[in-house]
């Protein structure tokens, strides 16, 4: 097992699984780097694959692998990849968007694109519906329905 991140532990969340402040953790402050596989085909992926932007995902290890989705995140993913760089390394930080206090979940916003995108339950008062980026609700909603809507679909 990898050595976990000072700063963060695992724990339960509502979604099974999910990463804890271990202390207080500052707005702007970089939490820790993501390491984990570098993939080039999407066949390989799961559902935890951060997209590098660039057609390949990065295949996080613990306990980045365990951040959970929130409309409104606490934490961000930092893409630090030189263009130039060699293509099976990467330079991704999860950087804090507020401050958090010890116990509270780390979060990040998965935006996903409209195809791929589910209901969310993360219930944040900005709760789009969807795990999907805001540039894509609009078309989502259109192409599907609200959240609501998915039982009619499938009935
Ligand atoms: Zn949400």
């Amino acid at each position: 097992m990898s050595e976990l991140e000072p700063s963060v532990y695992v724990g339960v969340s509502k979604y099974g699984q999910g990463v804890f402040a271990r202390r207080r953790l500052r707005r702007g402050q970089q939490v820790g780097r993501v390491s984990g596989a570098v993939l080039f085909d999407d066949s390989e992926a799961s559902e935890y694959s951060i997209d590098l932007s660039d057609g390949r995902l990065l295949e996080p290890d613990e306990p980045f692998c365990y951040l959970n989705h929130s409309c409104e995140p606490t934490c961000e993913l930092i893409n630090y990849t030189p263009d130039d760089a060699d293509p099976h390394e990467h330079e991704v930080i999860v950087r804090a968007r507020r401050t958090l206090q010890p116990g509270e979940e780390l979060t990040i916003d998965y935006a996903w694109s409209a195809e791929a995108a589910i209901e969310c339950g993360c219930r944040s008062a900005h709760c789009r519906g969807w795990i999907v980026s805001p540039e894509q609700l609009a078309a989502l909603i259109a192409q599907r329905g609200h959240g609501s809507r998915l039982g009619d679909l499938s009935a």
